[in-house]
This record gives structure tokens, C-alpha cells and sequence, in this order.
């Protein structure tokens, strides 16, 4: 029985108005005026629909929304962000338009399809008198493409409240759930040799890359396909001329985990690097960790329930694990179960359509 499906098919035009509506208020996150003012607008739809607001108040960034709907001990946190990556001006270039089912248009995919979703279900829930034994909270933040520095802190604390939480970021590619998502790092390596001339004085030197070349191959040597663990150093920085042994090197490393435990391993053998050239030094500087969303029994359970109802609507629901983060990361490690990649899927036509990025 495709109850659900034939529901939202019905609404199609109402959803692409509000989805449009949602695209041509461009919100990249560093445009507080621009973020703020579709915050005020999906703030306003949905008091419409019976949500009690917390507008918490930023100064860099646009406010972050908190709607709670229904009463109740235990609530269920339902996360997106509707901060966007492009600049204000690219819907001109870029127009939303429908085209053979298909929707364009920056933002729709990465999330403002999985906010309107939200918005459409709360509409279901509504019209159809369905009891809920748990509060909704609805968290919409504005600046998770900056790495949601100021909404972590309510992401963990509204996620540690929660019995489990749905995140409403994109689909992968073929519809699949995320119920896994690996942790990321990023850390820099610094050395401080000895400069000298490099023609008159070379014994004399400290050649900082030279060091520096011992460590990028050690930290690149800690991969770990099979546990999931990856190491990268994309970037280096060193020396001022061909003719000076340098004084300084740096490299800057991408680290991914599948663990947390593995995280700890990297995070300590970084520490215990030691330098090759016995008059060198090597400092490390970490600057962030994001915990990895780890696959529990919890999440196995919520994603047995979600299977369920997409079986009943004709729908063969699968999961993956994603490389990269989200908040999804952010709010399990609070301990709690996440279902990630609740919104759009770029393939499946769920209710109808395929959005672009
Ligand atoms: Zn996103």
C-alpha cells in the first residue's frame, strides 16, 4: 500500500512552490542579512503548523532555529541546515527550474529539499491525526558548510535529550540511509632545523624538509584500509631559496577513521613523533577532530524501523557507510542513534523527483 507515496504525490506542486521559495532566498553561510532572512521565513511556516520557537541568537553567523512540536517525556531531534556554499548571485546563473522532473537550482539538494520535506511531513502528521508519543525538535542551523562551529555545541546538547536522530541531509547517490559515517581530522606538522648557506655552510644546517620528509612518510605509513583508517598529507610549506638549507617545514594531514579508538591511536602517535636529525624539532598542532558516527545496535534498530516503512510503501531501503561528516557526527557522539540521509536522493524519486546538486 503506497499510502504515503500517493499522499506527497498529491502535494507535488505545493512542495516545489516551497522548495522554490526556499532556493530564491539565497543563504550562503557567511550572508548573516541572507541566512537570517529565510530563517525567518521557515521559522514563520512552521509556527503555522503548531511549533513552539527558540530562535537562538548568533553574531557571525545567521540565528539558529529550534521548532518543538507536540508534547511528551522523550523527543526525537530532527537536524538540517539551510545555509548554502555559493555566493548571493549565483541563482542568476543558475535559475530554478523544472525540467523533465528534475529540479535545479543551488541549495536544493544540500539541504532545502530535506527542510521542506520535514515541513511536508509535520503537514501529514497534522492532517492525518497521527499520534506521536515524542516530542519533535526540529534543529535548522546556518552554518554547518563552515564546519558548524557555533551550532555544535546545541547540536550535542539538544542530540544528549534525544531517544534517536534523524538527519535530513542528502541520500547517497542510489537512496541508500547513512547509518555510518567516519570521523575526520585535520592536524599540522611543524619543523625548525638550522638555516645555512647551502653552498658555503651546508654541514652546518638543519634541513627542515629533509625532516620533515622522514614524517610524511611514517604518517602515511598509519593507513589502515581494512579498519577504515586513512592518512593523507595534502599540503606542504618550506624554505625561502634553492641556495639555503631551510629552517622551517610544515605539512598539513587529512586524517579519516571508521573509530573512535582509532582517532586516540593517531591522535597519540603524533605526539610521539620524534625528530630524525638530532638538532631538529618537530611540533604537532591539531586543528579539530570530528568523532567518527559509528554503526550501533541502536542505529541497526532505527534502521530496521525505517525499512519497514519504506517496504510498505514499495520501497527497498538500503544503507552505506559515508567518508565524509555531517552533523549526523556531531550529534552521535552524544551516544545516541542516527539515521543520516533522510533528505534527497539525486536518483530515486522519492516522492517524485530528482534534484540536482
Ligand atoms: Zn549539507
Amino acid at each position: 500500500m503506497q499510502r504515503w507515496n500517493n499522499f506527497f504525490q498529491n502535494k507535488i506542486d505545493d512542495i516545489l512552490l516551497e522548495l522554490k521559495n526556499y532556493v530564491e532566498m539565497e543563504s550562503p553561510s557567511s550572508n548573516k542579512e541572507a541566512v537570517d532572512k529565510l530563517g525567518s521565513y521557515i521559522q514563520q511556516q512552521f509556527i503555522k503548523l503548531g511549533c513552539r520557537l527558540t530562535r537562538i541568537k548568533q553574531e557571525e553567523f545567521g540565528d539558529q532555529l529550534r521548532l518543538e512540536y507536540g508534547e511528551g517525556e522523550e523527543q526525537i531531534l530532527i537536524l538540517g541546515h539551510f545555509d548554502t556554499v555559493k555566493d548571493i548571485g549565483t541563482l542568476e546563473q543558475e535559475p530554478w527550474r523544472v525540467e523533465e522532473g528534475r529540479v535545479y537550482g543551488r541549495g536544493t539538494y544540500d539541504m532545502k529539499a530535506g527542510i521542506v520535506f520535514a515541513y511536508f511531513a509535520l503537514q501529514a502528521i497534522r492532517e492525518h491525526n497521527l499520534p506521536l508519543n515524542k516530542r519533535l525538535v526540529f534543529l535548522w542551523n546556518t552554518d554547518e558548510e563552515m564546519g558548524s562551529p557555533s551550532s555544535r555545541e546545541y547540536i550535542q546538547e539538544e542530540a544528549s535529550k534525544s531517544s534517536s536522530v534523524l538527519v535530513l541531509e542528502p541520500s547517497y547517490g542510489n537512496g541508500s540511509l547513512k547509518t555510518s559515517r567516519k570521523g575526520g581530522g585535520e592536524f599540522k606538522v611543524m619543523v625548525h632545523g638550522k638555516a645555512a648557506h647551502a653552498g658555503n655552510d651546508h654541514a652546518k644546517g638543519v634541513n627542515a624538509i629533509a625532516e620533515l620528509a622522514h614524517h610524511i612518510l611514517e604518517i602515511q605509513s598509519w593507513t589502515n584500509y581494512e579498519e577504515g583508517t586513512t592518512l593523507s598529507v595534502g599540503m606542504i610549506n618550506g624554505g625561502s631559496a634553492s641556495n639555503v638549507v631551510p629552517e622551517f617545514a610544515e605539512a598539513i594531514v587529512d586524517v579519516r577513521v571508521a573509530k573512535k579508538s582509532a582517532m586516540s591511536v593517531i591522535q597519540n602517535r603524533t605526539v610521539a613523533l620524534t625528530p630524525v636529525h638530532p638538532e631538529a624539532k618537530v611540533s604537532v598542532h591539531w586543528e579539530f577532530v570530528t568523532p567518527p558516527m559509528e554503526r550501533t545496535k541502536q542505529t541497526e534498530q532505527l534502521y530496521r524501523l525505517a525499512y519497514e516503512q519504506a517496504a510498505e510503501e514499495g520501497f527497498d531501503l538500503t544503507e552505506m557507510n559515508a567518508g565524509g561528516t555531517s552533523d549526523g557526527n556531531f550529534a552521535a557522539a552524544a551516544g545516541v542513534p542516527v539515521l543520516d540521509g533522510l533528505g534527497q536522493s539525486e536518483m530515486v524519486p522519492m516522492p517524485l523527483m530528482s534534484i540536482s546538486r
